[in-house]
């Protein structure tokens, strides 16, 4: 009997019922081989729309590291929000579409000679600081500019802390801004991350507490501050359900309006959430074994080319074109290394060689991972 994708209500739950259609859609009428990434456009643009819409005076720009795929560059582009970057080659692509200098900014504190000689040409005007080190690089580079603090702000409940590599504490904070002016740079707002995939809703409450207590103190010293840039951080659903953006981006615009004054900016740089949950993986059964009573089950993407995520802990759900019978797995990429092992225990549909494997919200944080290690090619981008 031939097998077929077995889909269960948490499918559709986790990917609409539209993106699923699609995907089986285009894989019944293509003749790639896999493994690709689908992206859906019409979630990316439904994702772009409704992320910021309830923070009153938001600008979002699109954290481009999560996938620095061209044509959902050009996608976004299209929808008019800005990018943030952290480096020459996130630059060179923004640069090749015409973004114009205004719609950039970049938030990594510390950058490299070429990256901020580039973006200094291209006359991007945004920098995110932590160190004195950085603001003497600024000074030389592009004396003059617009910076923002990175402040330290609780990452609990994220999967993917940001915080013990970057930002500082309010005084250490303050002493920066007196520093930046005195090396004739414009110290114009706070930032912080809350960390990526944050689950935990009151990060941002705590996040924008402590903003407030910086913010209150750089008044205090003369310093009058318009831009606080909330950073990334959004979660989407791997399995777990997850706060919705409505809920979160309400709480934090009530908390901003309690806090901060009428005419404050206020930037959102989200990444996982705009492109995560609108990508589908499409891969291939290569390997099956038994292996000390554990059942092997071996697909074409794996740590190296794709999951690099998983190793973390973020922890996919699957669509398997399979047989009725359901058992429990231990799911491995495709190259000779050991580490190469996607997870564990996990109970799905029993497939056939050559059968495909679907894998949910793949989009960020996948593809702008991978590598060729073991001469595995780096899985094409469709948009579909
Ligand atoms: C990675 C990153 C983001 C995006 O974070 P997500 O969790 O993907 O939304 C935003 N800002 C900065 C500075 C980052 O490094």
């Amino acid at each position: 009997m031939k097998n077929k994708f077995r889909i269960d209500k948490i499918h559709t739950e986790i990917a609409s019922e539209s993106t699923i259609k699609k995907v089986l859609k285009f894989i019944k009428s293509s003749e790639i081989e896999p493994p690709y990434l689908l992206i859906d456009k019409n979630k990316v643009k439904q994702k772009v729309r409704s992320i910021g819409r309830r923070i009153r005076r938001s600008e979002v720009f699109y954290a481009v590291k999560a996938n620095p795929d061209i044509e959902i560059l050009k996608l976004i582009n299209s929808i008019g929000i800005g990018f943030e970057i952290a480096s020459e080659g996130e630059l060179n692509i923004l640069a090749s579409l015409g973004v114009e200098k205004n719609r950039i900014i970049t938030s990594n504190p510390i950058k490299s000679f070429k990256f901020l000689k580039m973006a200094a040409d291209y006359g991007v005007s945004y920098y995110a600081i932590d160190s004195i080190d950085e603001i003497r690089k600024l000074r030389d580079f592009v004396p003059g500019c617009n910076v923002y603090i990175r402040l330290t702000v609780p990452n609990e409940g994220s999967e993917w802390p940001l915080s013990k590599k970057f930002a500082v504490e309010v005084d250490e904070a303050e002493e920066l801004m007196v520093y930046a002016i005195k090396k004739g740079l414009n110290p114009v707002g706070i930032t912080f991350h809350v960390g990526s995939q944050c689950t935990n809703m009151y990060n941002w409450d705590s996040a924008l507490d402590k903003a407030k207590t910086l913010w209150d103190r750089a008044e205090k010293r003369g310093i009058k501050l318009s831009v606080l840039n909330i950073g990334g951080g959004y979660p989407i659903r791997y399995t777990k359900n997850v706060v919705d953006i409505t809920t979160i981006d309400k709480n934090i615009d009530q908390l901003i309006q309690d806090k901060f004054p009428g005419k404050t900016r206020i930037f959102i740089e989200p990444g996982r959430a705009v492109v995560g949950d609108a990508g589908i993986f499409v891969s291939q059964v290569i390997g099956k074994a038994v292996r000390a009573d554990e059942n092997w089950l071996y697909i074409d993407v794996g740590i190296f080319n794709g999951l690099m995520e998983s190793v973390g802990g973020i922890k996919y759900t699957y669509i398997v074109e399979g047989s009725k019978e359901v058992k429990k797995w231990t799911l491995a990429g495709p190259s000779c290394d050991s580490f190469d092992v996607i997870d564990k225990d996990i109970f799905l549909p029993d497939p056939k060689i050559g059968n495909k494997v679907l894998i949910l919200s793949s989009g960020a944080y996948t593809i702008s991972y991978a590598s060729e290690f073991n001469g595995l090619s780096i899985p094409k981008t469709i948009l579909i």
